[in-house]
């Protein structure tokens, strides 16, 4: 009997994996990374799994494998069986999920760690020698005392701020009393940051409702048995996060570990600011993963948990891919959030994964949302999920009234250029500023116009690699396209007529801002979307101004929609409610309805009521009014009737396919082909759509096609769309996209 192998080897496109036997001396664990002989070559692979097994009766002989890339095992079991069920349901090869599942630097043929040098006492000194060190040595002794007291330190550090010279050390190495090694660097980003413990708050009465229904979960699955997800309804500023953070307590107590996902970006400064408060005392047992992480940093941060020093994870989407053993809880904080989807190859939803995973390692799970989606809205209407609600703010706190402007009639007061700032909202902005308190204004675009066009010929300012406008930055004085960051330098006159009457239309961020700066002159002003926010930690400077009051007025996109909580703005106002709501999207509405309730609920969070302006050209579109009156469930009740009568998601789930090349005719011919054998042979039970130009039909240059194929159970698309899939190939210049459950219908 011997020890056999099973390893998939990277850049795999099927589950193919390779046997190998383990050389004498190496104990190889499954969900290690390794180093194979392959045919000529060495390749790196994981190792799936272990076994012992009779190779005497093969007919030809196993090779060793070659070595490790490291010691440890990077997925872990509970990591391996989830990567199993992502690669079938999302239609993936699995090889692509373990290396969406690890950083960048221990995806290679080694784990990249950064070292630095280090020196330390040799054990040939001994402290009784210092005394031997007089006149021209006593530097050499400093060193020597310094390194008795504090122990190692870097090379880096004790010629740097601690001013020791360079040649005392190497006199110190070359009397064999110190020696200089190569040490592992671990960055943490944090490092500097002081954090002040916060103690728990004495829950209100549902919120420990909840925090019971997550114990109960807990205990109950400790029992053997099966639990459902959680789903926390809970509105805008109803203690949602503090019921997070004592039911991480709990599991820590327990001795187990948790993740916390958060949406992207904005939302991170501050709610990791608050975890790291309250678990202050074990702070090193806290894994941020942030975007603004440089790789290093990143790949310390798991390499922590990896290493069970840290037990709660607190990032984006990804975390959800945390090596942390022993689970006891993971949170989906605002759980409706598009950015959980990931819309690159394997595209997850990490909410779902988050359940999945809970279910394969018995963990309870709880989504939090004071906008819930749709589709787990319905789960807990039909009870597979369990649904606990808050609905009420902390220190019944009102909820904020919420005015609808209907633009259209502002429009035809203004006499020229785009109506910014109704007067109302300009009335309300200026009760503020006299009262000392705070304005958020959100507008979801960002540049100057949104584009610029021709009044003489209609001319539009196009991306030539887009089908798509052109937006005017006025600041760097570019068009830019929003879909593939191609610039150019605007037309001063228009291209098609020469017409010099060229006009900037619609409105963005940049604009508003100077709009601002003109009418409220006196006011502190500042900017908050990718344009403005380049510097690292900038954002949270920013953020910090405002929340000391140094800012009175606080324009931006949806970096500032959510979670953001400033007890002092007691006004928000909502510039364009329309952007975004007449796109083609299923989900166009109930994202509308999403960012105006949470941007509404970033008002009136402190003792001061607060008040909410939305403008809007379609005052009666039902996501405005439903919103308007605070009324979610209303919302769902009516958008859910509409889904089920179109078929559209949670009643159906969608496969979008789309075929992309830059030459038009292959991709569109590819979907053909593709729509055709999808047709053949269609289970009864499924619909597919006519294969069409995507909305965005030209993209980066790209041409594209799709079809869309509809039916309720996931595993059948999935099974029929792979058996297609199987038997066709495509142009090397045409790439084929499966999007299982999509959010962008491209
Ligand atoms: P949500 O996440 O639901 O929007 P937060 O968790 O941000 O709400 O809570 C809003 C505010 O109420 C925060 O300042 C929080 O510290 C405070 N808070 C939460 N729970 C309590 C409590 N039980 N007692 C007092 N204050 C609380
Ligand atoms: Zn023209
Ligand atoms: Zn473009």
């Amino acid at each position: 009997m011997e020890i056999v192998v099973q390893v998939l080897v990277d850049g795999a496109s099927d589950d193919l994996t390779f046997s190998y036997t383990v050389p004498e001396g190496m104990s190889i664990l499954a969900g290690q990374r390794v180093r194979i002989p392959l045919r000529n070559r060495t390749a790196i692979g994981t190792v799936i799994s272990v076994k012992e097994q009779d190779t005497s009766q093969l007919n030809y002989r196993l090779k060793p494998i070659a070595g490790q890339v490291s010691e440890d095992p990077f997925l872990t079991p509970g990591l391996m069986e989830l990567a199993s069920w992502i690669s079938s349901f999302y239609l993936t090869p699995i090889e692509s999920v373990f290396r969406t599942m690890l950083p960048k630097p221990s995806r290679g043929d080694s784990e990249k760690r950064k070292t630095e040098k280090a020196v330390a006492l040799s054990d040939k000194f001994k402290p009784a020698e210092l005394d031997s060190f007089t006149g021209r040595q006593v530097k050499q002794r400093e060193v020597l005392e310094f390194l008795l007291a504090n122990g190692v330190e870097s090379l880096a550090k004790l010629t740097g701020e601690h001013g020791f010279s360079r040649s005392s050390i190497k006199a110190l190495e070359d009397k064999g009393f110190a020696v200089i090694k190569e040490r592992v660097v671990t960055r943490d980003p944090l490092a500097e940051v002081e954090y002040v413990e916060s103690k728990p708050l004495t829950l209100n009465p549902e919120q420990a409702e909840v925090l019971e229904r997550v114990q109960q979960s807990a205990k109950a699955i400790e029992a053997g048995g099966k639990v459902k997800p959680i789903l926390l309804y809970g509105v805008t500023g109803s203690g949602k996060t503090e019921v997070y953070l004592q039911a991480i307590q709990k599991a820590i107590d327990e001795g187990k570990g948790a993740i916390v996902l958060v949406p992207e970006i904005a939302l991170t400064p501050q709610t990791a600011d608050r975890f790291k408060k309250r678990f202050a005392k074990i702070k090193d047992q806290v894994a941020i993963l942030h975007s603004n992480l440089s790789e290093g940093e990143r790949h310390d941060e798991w390499r922590k948990v990896l290493e069970q020093k840290a037990r709660i994870v607190i990032g984006a989407r990804s975390a959800i891919f945390s090596p942390v053993a022993n689970l006891g809880l993971i949170v989906v904080d605002e759980e409706h959030e598009n950015s959980y989807k990931q819309d690159i190859s394997p595209r997850y939803q990490a909410r779902d994964i988050a359940v999945v995973r809970g279910h394969l390692e018995k963990c309870p799970v709880l989504l939090g949302s004071a906008t819930p989606s749709l589709e787990t809205w319905n789960n807990a209407q039909n009870d597979k999920y369990e649904l606990t609600r808050m609905s009420q703010r902390i220190d019944d706190r009102k909820m904020p009234l919420i005015r609808i402007i209907d633009m259209r009639q502002e429009a035809r007061k203004t006499q020229s250029g785009p109506t910014i700032l109704s007067h109302k909202l300009r009335q309300a902005m200026e009760e503020r500023l006299a009262n000392g308190e705070q304005t958020i204004l959100f507008l979801n675009r960002r540049g100057f116009a949104k584009n610029i066009l021709c009044p003489e010929c209609g001319y539009v300012a196009n991306c030539r690699h887009c089908s798509t406008t052109m937006t005017l930055h006025r600041k760097e004085d570019r068009l830019i396209c929003h879909i593939c960051g191609f610039s150019q330098l605007p037309p001063r006159s228009c291209p098609e007529c020469s017409s010099k009457s060229i006009v900037n239309a619609g409105y963005g961020t940049e604009r508003v801002e100077e709009v601002l700066r003109q009418v409220f002159d006196r006011a502190r002003i500042a900017r908050v979307d990718t344009d403005a926010m380049r510097r690292k930690n900038q954002l949270r400077d920013t953020l910090s101004e405002f929340r000391a009051k140094k800012i009175d007025i606080l324009i931006g996109t949806q970096m500032i929609a959510k979670g953001l909580h400033f007890p002092n703005v007691t006004l928000v106002g909502i510039l364009n409610a329309d952007v975004g709501l007449h796109i083609p999207d299923i989900r166009a509405g109930e994202r509308t309805f999403q960012l105006l309730t949470q941007v509404a609920g970033r008002a009136g969070r402190g003792e001061l009521e607060g008040e909410v302006v939305v403008q809007t050209y379609t005052p009666h579109h039902p996501s405005i009014q439903f919103a308007r009156h605070h009324d979610f469930e209303g919302f769902a009740e009516q958008e859910l009737q509409m889904r089920r009568q179109f078929g559209h998601p949670p009643y159906l789930h969608l496969v979008l396919i789309t075929a992309r090349s830059v030459h038009q005719q292959r991709a569109e011919f590819s979907l053909k082909t593709l729509h055709a054998r999808l047709a053949k042979g269609l289970p009864e039970d499924m619909r597919l759509t006519e294969p069409l130009p995507s909305p965005l039909v030209k993209s980066h240059d790209q041409w594209r096609y799709q079809v869309i194929l509809k039916a309720t159970s996931a595993r059948k698309l999935a099974a029929h769309v792979r058996k297609v899939m199987n038997d066709l190939t495509f142009p090397s210049d045409v790439i084929v996209t499966v999007d299982m459950d999509p959010y962008s219908m491209g």
